[in-house]
């Protein structure tokens, strides 16, 4: 880490920052000086730290994509006067943000890197400390050449770095709360910090693109055994609903008899888009493998390899609001973005 880099610490709100209200002793948000009092080794790197305030702090189950805009603005003013960005967030909609901020920003060259905890900083136990402390070592972090070492949107929790559009919320209690089932982490903390450099992506030579055109007109459907007709035909044939994230079994299947396969037609027949995204928390989608599978892919789904349905849902966002017309939709939903999956 060299001594002249520097760092933008954007505090959202969410557990890491709260303190129990002692009328209610729920959990709510407080002010950022309270952070790093509790965390003062984050003082100790070489390191110039700035920081930067939302108002109102908020619990993450409160983000919508409009926090994501204001992220991904504040990340494209502050671009050239920092070597990388640190996001604390809450986390239950983290992986949510990570993949929203990974599809906004296009062509990144240095990191963004989200992180929280599952104990508040002011608390004994908290896992605060060691997620902020190193998540500000690899948003500093320079490889030989003098590159960012990871110029991606991530996540550190836990000891692990993880890219951001691969994680999932696995645990409501456990510290090991994020897991990239379908993708090895970028880097583990340990006494040293071993990156993986083989799978981080390179810093793009190309300026930061920013998307802040998001549209949201997404709806996700999950089956499951006794699913109706009614909640499938109202989810299908919503006003609002431009694109379906269908949730399917294993390797993409769903039932393939009777009405289900005729509204999944008639639905993509309408122009609807129809993602096939697995509820199987790590494996891909398939959907040659069996009958049920490819009576969907011959309704016209498009599959989503092997994605989280996290970053199905912010691509879909992302991608309908850079295109008025479907077919482009589809078509870049099966092109690997920002390392998000890897297609057959
Ligand atoms: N509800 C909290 C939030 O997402 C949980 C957390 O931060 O761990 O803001």
């Amino acid at each position: 880490m060299t001594a002249d880099s520097s760092i933008l610490l954007i505090y959202t709100g969410g557990t890491i920052g709260m303190t129990e209200d002692p009328s209610s002793r729920a959990l709510r948000p407080f002010d950022f000086s309270g952070i790093m009092e509790a965390v003062p080794e984050v003082r100790k790197f070489a390191v110039k730290i700035d920081t930067f305030s939302f108002d109102p702090l908020i619990d993450s189950s409160d983000v919508d994509p409009s926090l994501w805009v204001s992220l991904a603005r504040l990340i494209k003013e502050k671009y050239d006067s920092y070597d990388g960005f640190v996001i604390l967030h809450g986390t239950d909609t983290m992986a949510y943000s990570a993949s929203a901020l990974s599809f906004m920003l296009e062509n990144l060259s240095k990191p963004v890197i989200f992180t929280g905890s599952q104990l508040p900083v002011g608390r004994p136990r908290t896992d605060g400390r060691e997620n902020l402390v190193s998540a500000v070592e690899i948003a500093a972090a320079k490889d030989p050449e003098g590159n960012a070492m990871v110029p991606e949107v991530c996540i550190f929790f836990n000891s692990m770095l993880m890219r951001g559009n691969r994680t999932t919320k696995m645990s409501s209690d456990a510290f090991s709360a994020f897991q990239t089932p379908n993708f090895p982490p970028l880097a583990e903390a340990g006494i040293n910090i071993r990156y993986n450099r083989d799978i981080i992506r390179r810093p793009s030579p190309e300026p930061l693109r920013v998307h802040t055109e998001l549209d949201t007109s997404v709806s996700i459907l999950k089956i499951h055994p006794g699913i109706t007709p009614e909640v499938v035909g109202s989810i299908l044939s919503g006003k609002g609903t431009r694109a379906v994230i269908l949730e399917t079994y294993g390797s993409g299947n769903a039932p393939s008899v009777g009405w289900f396969p005729r509204m999944v037609k008639e639905a993509a027949a309408s122009g609807k888009i129809l993602l096939n995204v697995t509820q199987c928390p790590s494996g891909r989608v398939d959907m040659n493998i069996y009958a049920t599978g490819r009576s969907l892919l011959e309704a016209g789904v498009v599959s989503g390899f092997d994605s989280t349905t996290e970053a199905a849902l912010a691509k879909l966002f992302v991608l309908m609001g850079m295109y008025p017309d479907n077919s482009d939709v589809k078509r870049s939903l099966g092109s690997n973005l920002r390392g998000e999956i890897i297609v057959d």
